[in-house]
């Protein structure tokens, strides 16, 4: 409530711990959204979000149309998985997952004509409850990268008062502009989503939270909350890495900190991802569940880097077709952004909900630099958003001091990958501490 006609025009805020400057590399920015065609065959993981892998509802030989669920799940932290083209179920097996996580992966052979499924009608919407429930039946989950169901995260219990909703469109990874096109693209869905949950979920204040590099955004965005009497204010934040980071970006949008273990909500806000919020204005409006997404695709490597639009379970080897194909041999493929995408061994892999954008760098982008001694410089602790001793938790990882791991607050790291970014001696900082936060996890000690 304290931020109620704070900064109905934009400003700069409040000065965040840490960080880095990277390079922006958004060549792509200002182009508009490409729609892919569907491709022959789409493979459909039953993960493709944070939380419990979903089970396939059909079976090999079944005929689906667009929009049918294929997968569910009866776990709370799970959300429905839908058919993105029409045609028949032709196999069902494993998929290796990019964190090397072993799940069931849907293969549907597209029979070309997109035909819609006659369950699909826009939903009743009176309550929170109701929307809650449409959340969950659109199969949304967080569109930025982080793949939290949406159901579970609106599902506010009545004794917990959240005053603002903060919509994320921050965008601080280097080459990744899709967020920026559905700030662009998208305009009136954002600000009628966030409406939306606002009235649902009673929340006085809304906030939308982007980095200064985004002007077209920006305007487009004020623009739009000055047409409306709705408390909506536009915060224009430093362009500085991670400032898109849950914890990093409330801090930075309302000054607030949300205190080691516990969740925004505690603090009284709900963070969502500015594609979320437009899809599922969009939701309500048409009934079509979560099947496609918008896509960064760039990289050194790239003929045409562009935004796509790419039925979820695209190869990500027919986007980069679509792309212009290779220009040169990729040498490492992302999904993601560099500071904190996931490294493919190939381009075989589909697009699941939460891919916001797939990177191919060539040789030179790709090398990485030779690791060196630490020189006690103190950079990667400078750099730390999250206040952590990346240097000490490496050495001990190293030593496998469980004891001092825990101490050192390692599970608190979003593995934001600012330390190796800035590690003048190239030591592989935050993977030493993913190391480190699956040994705290395999001993059961996981509490930050
Ligand atoms: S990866 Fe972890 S330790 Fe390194 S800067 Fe980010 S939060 Fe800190
Ligand atoms: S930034 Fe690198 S060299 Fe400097 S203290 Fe940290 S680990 Fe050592």
């Amino acid at each position: 409530m304290f931020l109620t006609g704070y900064f109905k025009s934009s400003s700069l805020p409040f000065r965040t711990r840490g960080g880095v400057k990277v390079p922006h590399e958004k060549s792509t920015a200002l182009e508009k959204t490409v729609v892919m065609p569907a491709p022959k065959q789409v493979v459909i993981t039953t993960l493709q979000h944070i939380g419990a892998p979903c089970v396939p509802v059909v079976k090999t030989g079944d005929s689906v149309k667009v929009g049918d669920i294929i997968a569910d799940s009866d776990k709370f932290i799970s959300a429905p998985i839908h058919s993105s083209v029409s045609g028949t179920i032709s196999k069902i097996s494993k998929i290796i997952m990019p964190d090397g996580a072993k799940v069931d992966a849907i293969y549907i052979e597209s029979d070309g004509l997109g035909e819609l499924s006659t369950k699909i009608k826009p939903p009743k919407l009176e309550t929170k409850e109701n929307l809650i429930k449409i959340a969950r039946e659109s199969g949304l989950v967080g569109l930025g990268g982080a793949g939290f169901p949406t159901h579970v995260k609106l599902n506010v219990s009545d004794d917990k008062k959240i005053d603002t909703l903060i919509i994320n469109a921050a965008e601080c990874e280097p080459y990744i502009t899709s967020d920026n096109r559905a700030a662009i693209e998208d305009t009136s869905d954002v600000i009628s989503g966030i409406i939306t949950v606002k009235k649902m979920l009673k929340i006085d204040t809304a906030i939308i939270a982007v980095e200064d590099n985004k002007p077209h955004a920006i305007k487009m965005l004020q623009d739009a909350i000055n047409t409306q009497k709705e408390n909506i204010n536009l915060v224009k934040l430093k362009s500085r890495y991670p400032q898109g980071a849950e914890k990093v970006l409330i801090k930075a949008a309302s000054n607030r900190v949300v205190p080691i273990g516990k969740l925004p909500l505690d603090i009284g806000c709900i963070v969502m991802n500015i594609a979320s919020i437009a899809f599922l204005s969009k939701y309500i409006r048409n009934g079509i569940p979560l099947i496609e997404k918008r896509i960064t695709i760039a990289g050194s490597a790239i003929k045409k880097p562009q935004n796509v639009t790419a039925l979820i379970g695209t190869p990500i080897s027919e986007i980069i077709k679509f792309c212009g194909g290779y220009k040169t041999e990729p040498k490492k493929i992302l999904m993601g952004g560099p500071m904190m995408g996931i490294a493919l061994l190939d381009d075989t892999f589909p697009i699941l909900k939460n891919t916001n954008a797939i990177l191919a760098l060539d040789e030179n982008d790709a090398i990485l630099p030779e690791t060196q001694d630490c020189i006690r410089c103190g950079k990667c602790i400078e750099s730390c958003p999250m206040g952590l001793m990346p240097t000490l938790i490496e050495s001990n990882v190293n030593s496998k001091d469980l004891k001092e791991l825990q101490k050192l607050d390692t599970m608190n790291c979003m593995e934001c990958g600012c330390c190796s970014f800035i590690c003048p001696s190239g030591r592989p900082l935050v993977q030493a501490i993913r190391l480190g936060k699956k040994l705290l996890k395999d001993n059961n000690i996981s509490k930050p």
